[in-house]
């Protein structure tokens, strides 16, 4: 048997991380089995339904690059084939109309409630059966499905284990609607028997779907799918997770500079565990990836672990990679890359100091752009009188150098010091803010040698020259 798993967001919102590690799971699972993925969207709730929302999860799909086999799928362009199978169950008396108009079922539920008794639909009793034996041709009715009055559905769920769920507590589900549309918890059942599906995996609040299309199957003869629900996600304040908690759209989280590998890494370990593992490459998620590991009990999401686990891929993924990513933080910033060294080199040096992608590419800005100004902080404590002769003699030694490289650069600034006779620190700082226009960066030789040395003389002359007015000024 081929594994086929799917993932099958209504299109109602954007992508948010919950769908996100439905998502990431079954595609997991897929790829540890050998098996293909298939992204179906769920838009038969017409009025709730967005194109946008469709945009908004492809585009998060294809960020985080889980890529569909198959797919994607759209109820609405399969309603022919949920009315045929609609048919069929009437045909073979596993359903049947029901002519009851909403005022009497509402009727109805209200003398439930006051007799206390459950509020539930019953085929038998004797106003529906009234309504229902004198109905004529043309007036309007919806499909139930005959749902067993007896025993239990009992299910073996890869996450949680055995669930039981009595058929008393299932009523007679509609099918189909007055105006001639299958409803939800149907077309899932037609969508996943038609597409093979082998393995459903989804949000535990669709244990009692699961039940009731469970009896659909089986109606239908056709083979029960293995269900895994997976518990919820909650914020850091312990509440389920939503808009409050911030970023909630995947697509924000690109906003806010994360790596989709980091993402996908953190999504994983968010209910799932491989020993104490925290860091995956996806060949490893792929390999160890099964649902029994997968935590029965609610996770609550953690932005710091985030921040921790992007600046480990930041530092560690291929720089290739970062770049790719990096680029459209770039873009965002006005930043052009074509303007300085390889952006791989900067993203090697700079990348092991940022949390994110946008402090990354704000970390860049120096190798790429000149700027007229020194942020003043840095300024005020780094470009004073004293500096000027460390800088004076560095700006010297700089301009002879004839291999540009980190060492020779180290190798000046070593002999300033040596011949003015003052600590690192007299140098290297004034030399930091004047070549980079701010008070942090990695270590100045390296980030020298990465500005090239065009830039880094008229920026030190730049410098000598705010000192000297300064001290004008102060005269
Ligand atoms: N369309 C459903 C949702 O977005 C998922 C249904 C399923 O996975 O069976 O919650």
């Amino acid at each position: 048997m081929t594994v086929k798993t799917r993932f099958a967001p209504s299109p109602t919102g954007f992508l948010h991380v919950g769908g996100a590690r439905t998502a990431l799971y079954s595609w997991l699972y897929a790829k540890n089995q050998g098996g293909e993925f298939v992204l179906r969207i769920e838009d038969t709730d017409l009025e709730r339904s967005t194109q946008e929302a469709v945009d908004a999860i492809l585009e998060g799909m294809s960020w985080l690059e889980l890529n569909w086999d198959e797919g994607p799928y759209y109820q609405t362009k399969r309603f022919d084939r949920y009315n045929e199978v609609v048919d069929q169950l009437l045909a073979a008396g596993k359903a049947y109309k029901c002519y009851a108009s909403k005022d009497l079922l509402d009727e109805i539920r209200a003398e439930q409630e006051a007799n206390k008794e459950h509020p539930r639909y019953d085929a038998n009793h004797p106003k529906i059966k009234a309504v229902n034996e004198a109905a004529k041709d043309g007036d309007p009715y919806v499909v139930r499905f005959c749902n067993p009055k007896e025993g239990s559905v009992v299910f073996d769920d890869q996450i949680r284990g055995r669930i039981e769920i009595r058929n008393d507590q299932l009523d007679d589900l509609i099918i189909r609607r007055t105006d001639g549309s299958p409803t939800y918890n149907f077309c899932v059942v037609v969508d996943d028997w038609d597409m093979g599906i082998t393995h459903v995996v989804r949000g535990e609040d669709h244990i009692n779907n699961t039940a009731r299309q469970i009896n659909i199957y089986l109606a239908l003869e056709a083979p029960v799918p293995t269900f895994a629900h997976c518990a919820m996600i909650l914020g850091d304040d312990g509440a389920k997770l939503s808009k409050r908690h911030g970023a909630v759209s995947v697509m924000q989280y690109r906003d806010e500079g994360y790596l989709p590998n980091a993402l996908n890494n953190y999504l994983v370990r968010l209910g799932w565990s491989h020993g104490d593992q925290e860091i995956f490459t996806r060949d490893e998620m792929i390999e160890y990836f099964s649902l029994d590991a997968i935590s029965k009990s609610a996770s609550a999401f953690n932005t710091d672990k985030l921040l921790w686990l992007n600046n480990q891929y930041i530092k560690n993924s291929d720089p290739e990679y970062v770049a790719k990513h990096l680029q459209w933080h770039l873009d965002q910033q006005g930043i052009h890359k074509e303007n300085g060294p390889a952006i791989t080199d900067v993203i090697q040096l700079v990348g092991e100091r940022c949390n994110t992608l946008v402090e990354l590419a704000q970390q860049s800005r120096y190798f790429y752009e000149d700027f007229d100004d020194f942020e003043p902080g840095a300024a005020k404590k780094h470009l004073r009188g004293v500096a000027k002769a460390p800088l004076s003699l560095a700006l010297e030694k700089i301009k002879a150098l004839t291999v540009w490289n980190t060492e020779n650069l180290h190798q000046v600034i070593a002999d300033v010091c040596e011949a003015l006779e003052v600590g690192m620190g007299k140098v290297g700082m004034p030399l930091r803010v004047a070549v980079t226009g701010i008070g942090q960066s990695p270590s100045v030789d390296a980030t020298m040698n990465l500005i090239g040395k065009a830039r880094v003389v008229q920026r030190i002359e730049m410098a000598i020259a705010f000192i000297e007015a300064r001290e004008a000024n102060a005269q």
